[in-house]
C-alpha cells in the first residue's frame, strides 16, 4: 500500500467508503425520488441495472428507461427487471413499465422525451471528446426532462487513493475537479434553460477536507417549460436506440388484479367479523343456559362514540352471515381501493353471493366454521 500526501495530509490507509459509494450515488437517487415524486425516470448509462433495479420499487415510477452502449450488459441483467410472483401476489396501485435501450446517450430518439427525470451516474467520464461536446445539446436540449443528476469523479480527491494510475477507471476518458465540471454544468444550464446546484458523496478523511467529496453531483432543474409545439416536432425524429426488452408490470389499474384485491380485502374483512361473532355467541351460549340467544356486542364496537355506528351491521340469520356492502365499505384499503360502493359491488359480484337486493354479501357459517348456529331457532342476529 502506497501512502499519499494531499495538501500535507498524510493518507496510510487505502480510503474505504461504506456503505459503498456506487450505493451512496443510488441512494441519493432514491432520496431525490422519494422526495420529488417523478413517473418518467431514465438512467443513462445504466450497467448493470440496479439503480433501475432499485427504482422499480418506487410507487411514484410509472415509466423507466434505461439505456447503456454495451448491449451485453444489458441483456446479461435484464433479469433484475423482471416481474416476479410477488408483483402478482400484491400488485402495484400504479402502471409500471420498464425499457432497456441499446444505444449512445449522444443520439436524439424521442423514446427519451418527455421525462421528469434523467440520471447520469457515472457516465460524462466515459464519453470520448465529441459526444461529450454533443452531450449538453442531446440530454439538456432535445431531451429536456424536468431534473437531470449528473454524477462524475471528483480528480482532487484522487491523490488521496493509494496506487499511481491516471484515472480511476481504465475506460475513463477525462475526470474533471470541482472547478471544470462546474464551469461545464454551468454553461450547459444556462444554455438550455436550467438551475444547477452542486453537492457530493464521499466524505474526504479529516485534515483533506479542501478536496471536496469523492464524487460530484450537479442536480439540474429546468427553469423554462418544453412548449407542446417543441414536444411535437421532436417526436417527428426517426428512433435511434434498439429495445432490448420491456417489463409491463401488473397493477391495479388493471380490471382484473383490482378485482382480485379487493376481493381478498373483501374476504379477509369478512372472515374477521364472523370470527368476532361467532365466538361471542359461542360465549353466550357457555355462561347463559337459557334458551334465548342474545347477541354481545364484539370488541371492536365497543366504543360508545364509535363513527361507524350509523353504518349497517353485519348479521346472521340461521346460518347465513350478512355483511352489508356499506359496512365493507367503511373499510379504509377497501374504499381507497373501490372509490365508491357500486364499484365495489361491481368488483366483488362474480366472487361472492350477494343478498337478493344486492346490498349484502352472504356467507354460510356452516361450511368453514366448526360453530354450528343451527340451535339459533332462526333468530336474527346483530351486531347492534
Ligand atoms: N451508472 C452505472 C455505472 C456507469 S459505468 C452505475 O451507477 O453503477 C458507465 C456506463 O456507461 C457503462 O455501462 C458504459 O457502457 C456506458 N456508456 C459509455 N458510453 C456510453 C454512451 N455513449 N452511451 C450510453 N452509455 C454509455
Amino acid at each position: 500500500m502506497v501512502d499519499s500526501h494531499v495538501r500535507g495530509v498524510q493518507v496510510k490507509e487505502n480510503i474505504k467508503f461504506t456503505p459503498s459509494l456506487s450505493e451512496q450515488r443510488h441512494k441519493f437517487v432514491l432520496d431525490f425520488v422519494r422526495k420529488h415524486k417523478p413517473q418518467k425516470v431514465a438512467d443513462l448509462g445504466c450497467a448493470n441495472c440496479k439503480l433501475l433495479w432499485r427504482l422499480k420499487y418506487h410507487e411514484s415510477i410509472e415509466v423507466l428507461a434505461g439505456l447503456d452502449i454495451d448491449e451485453n450488459i444489458l441483456t446479461r441483467n435484464i433479469y433484475r427487471l423482471h416481474t416476479g410472483a410477488g408483483d402478482y401476489l400484491d400488485p402495484r396501485e400504479r402502471p409500471l413499465t420498464i425499457t432497456l435501450y441499446h444505444g449512445s446517450v449522444v443520439e436524439k430518439d424521442p423514446c427519451l422525451l418527455g421525462f421528469d427525470l434523467i440520471t447520469c451516474i457515472e457516465l460524462i467520464e466515459h464519453l470520448e471528446a465529441k459526444e461529450l461536446s454533443q452531450f449538453p445539446e442531446v440530454i439538456f436540449g432535445f431531451f429536456s426532462p424536468t431534473t437531470v443528476i449528473i454524477s462524475t469523479p471528483n480528480s482532487e480527491f484522487n491523490p488521496l487513493f493509494s496506487g499511481k494510475t491516471l484515472f480511476r477507471h481504465p475506460d475513463h476518458k477525462f475526470e474533471w475537479d470541482r472547478t471544470q465540471f462546474q464551469s461545464w454544468a454551468l454553461d450547459a444550464a444556462r444554455h438550455y434553460g436550467y438551475s444547477v446546484e452542486f453537492t457530493g458523496l464521499g466524505e474526504p478523511p479529516p485534515g483533506a477536507e479542501a478536496v471536496g467529496f469523492c464524487t460530484q453531483i450537479g442536480v439540474f432543474v429546468k427553469t423554462i417549460p418544453n412548449t407542446v409545439k417543441s414536444l411535437h416536432d421532436e417526436k417527428t425524429i426517426e428512433c435511434a436506440h434498439t429495445t432490448v426488452g420491456t417489463v409491463i408490470y401488473p397493477s391495479l389499474k388493471e380490471e382484473k388484479y383490482l378485482r382480485k384485491a379487493v376481493s381478498n380485502e373483501v374476504f379477509s374483512q369478512i372472515l374477521k367479523m364472523k370470527r368476532v361473532l361467532l365466538e361471542s355467541l359461542k360465549m353466550k351460549n357457555d355462561n347463559d343456559n337459557s334458551d334465548e340467544l342474545e347477541f354481545v356486542k364484539p370488541k371492536c364496537d365497543e366504543s360508545k362514540n364509535d363513527p361507524t355506528e350509523e353504518i349497517p351491521k353485519p348479521f346472521c340469520i340461521e346460518n347465513v352471515f350478512y355483511v352489508p356492502l356499506e359496512r365493507l365499505f367503511s373499510f379504509p384499503k377497501i374504499k381507497h381501493l373501490c372509490g365508491d360502493l357500486e364499484t365495489l359491488k361491481m368488483l366483488i359480484a362474480n366472487e361472492v353471493m350477494l343478498s337478493s337486493d344486492g346490498s349484502s354479501v352472504m356467507i354460510n357459517t356452516v361450511d368453514e366454521e366448526d360453530c354450528d348456529l343451527s340451535d339459533n331457532d332462526g333468530d336474527d342476529l346483530r351486531f347492534v
